[in-house]
């Protein structure tokens, strides 16, 4: 049967497809339809046919699942950042752990390791620390801030994220209030003109401290001090900043910043770490399952304090301070040049004197540093960004023959495939367990540990 594009049909969504799409079948012909739960009947429009699958949209829910929930968000369909909004909480628990089992089974071809239970969160909303508001007119020439409504730069208002800090809302609403009153016009991304482009919020998960940083196509932001003294009924912002970018870019940030008033930093604490945060840094989004995803690191890395320990792909060095408080001597890599200063300032701050850092490739640093050495590791540690690590690397560690590997990952497709090669050049998966860092996503966060075949003793 010939299935035609904008038609109309009856499903029952059976699975999910790893970006959360529900999949229905028509005869044996999948169908994935976005915004969908397994166990929903659903009236679904065609809107695109391929020689093996289709893609639907939901028009009407005849039967919803009885895993589905009411989103919790009114925005949630349009907004599409929280894909599996429309999942219980454990269901979206389930929908994780399989991914990961999926992926290191089918992709990583490994059987034989224990898969440790999800590590959820206690309340898996207002998790994030951190939020990037656009500023712009909506349709109807309304100024607003928002989220970019799918694959477009128009901007649907919206101010109270449900994955966002509480504070948000109201901190927007000043700033929106202070921009009508003097007239200051959002940045318009077609013609470039216009002042106000984004709105960037951190907040310190234990301090409370509060940073709010306006990004602007200009130098300077007009009646920035009466800003500040709107802003400063709350009590906790502690940190007002501009940061100025002029480019046609979609990268928010610019490089030059501006106090307006307080710091220039927000401070924060990862298990007992203490960290200065600027606009610029890279800081891990989700605070309380952060400090879960390092305790499971450190536990797999197994340190009795005599260990010479590699971080490789360290950002701000979080990782590697926190190991160093167990292990005889710690070195991190890390490409971005102002992450390391970052990391260098952070084990100054806290003391840590058995540290070392270095700026560049993992996948040229590390080889490089150990062809000139020739010092062994005990374990080595890599967090690297969603394309995983380059094989070239791996075959390095495999050289130096550390006992144990332990590897965090967020993206479960590209662990799979390097705890495949690894398992080819000696190193077994022992354990794995994922932590839900962005609840509501379809993004989950893996730690495991390898460790070697056959130890040198
Ligand atoms: N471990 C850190 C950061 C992990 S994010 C934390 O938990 O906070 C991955 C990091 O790898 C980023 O900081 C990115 O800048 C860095 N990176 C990307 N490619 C790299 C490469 N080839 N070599 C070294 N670092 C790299």
């Amino acid at each position: 049967m010939e299935y035609k594009k904008n038609t109309i049909y009856s499903l029952t969504i059976i699975d999910a497809d790893m970006d959360g799409n529900g999949v229905g079948k028509l005869d044996g012909f999948p169908i994935f339809v976005k915004d969908t739960v397994i166990g929903d009947v659903a009236e679904v429009k065609l809107i695109k046919v391929k020689k093996n699958y289709g893609y639907g949209r939901l028009i009407r829910l005849i039967q919803p699942s009885a895993n589905r929930v009411e989103p919790y968000c009114d925005v949630a369909r349009q907004c599409g950042g929280c894909q599996l909004s429309f999942y219980s909480y454990p269901e979206q628990l389930r929908f994780k752990e399989n991914k990961v089992k999926n992926h290191l089974e089918r992709i990583g071809k490994v059987t034989d390791y224990l898969l440790r239970p999800i590590i959820g969160m206690e309340d898996p909303f207002h998790y994030r620390n951190k939020a990037q508001f656009p500023v712009g007119r909506n349709k109807e020439g309304k100024l607003v801030t928002g989220f970019y409504a799918g694959r477009t730069h128009s901007i649907i208002e919206h101010k109270d994220c449900m994955i966002g800090c509480r504070e948000n809302k109201a901190i927007l609403e000043v700033i929106l209030k202070f921009m009508e009153a003097y007239q200051i016009e959002p940045y318009q991304e077609e013609t470039h003109t216009g002042l106000v482009r984004h709105i960037l919020i951190r907040k310190g998960y234990y301090t409370k401290e509060i940073m709010v940083c306006v990004i602007i196509n200009g130098k300077r932001l007009p009646y920035a001090e009466e800003l500040a003294e709107r802003l400063k009924i709350f009590e906790r912002i502690t940190s007002i900043m501009v940061n100025c970018n002029q480019e046609k870019t979609n990268v928010i940030l610019g490089k030059e910043l501006i106090t307006v008033w307080g710091k220039d930093f927000i401070t924060d604490f990862i298990g007992g770490i203490c960290f200065q945060i600027s606009p610029l840094s890279f800081f891990q989004v989700n605070p309380i399952q952060t400090e879960q995803l390092y305790k499971k690191a450190l536990e797999y890395a197994k340190l009795s304090g005599k260990e010479i320990v590699w971080d490789l792909y360290c950002g701000i060095g979080t990782i590697s301070l926190f190991l160093a408080q167990k292990a005889k001597k710690v070195y991190g890599v890390e490409i971005v040049e102002r992450a390391v200063e970052n990391a260098k300032e952070n084990a100054k701050r806290n003391q840590i004197e058995n540290v070392e850092f270095f700026t560049g490739k993992a996948e040229e640093v590390f080889p490089a540093w150990y062809r000139k050495y020739q010092e062994r590791a005990d374990v080595v540690v890599v967090d690297p960004p969603r394309k995983g690590c380059e094989e070239g690397l791996l075959l390095t560690i495999a050289e130096m023959k550390p006992e144990r590997i332990v590897y965090v990952s967020c993206d479960s497709a590209t662990l799979a495939r390097d705890v495949g090669i690894l398992d080819g050049l000696g190193y077994r998966l022992v354990e794995a367990t994922p932590v839900d860092m962005f609840p509501q996503t379809v993004s989950v966060e893996t730690v495991v540990m390898l460790s070697h075949k056959n130890p040198t003793v």
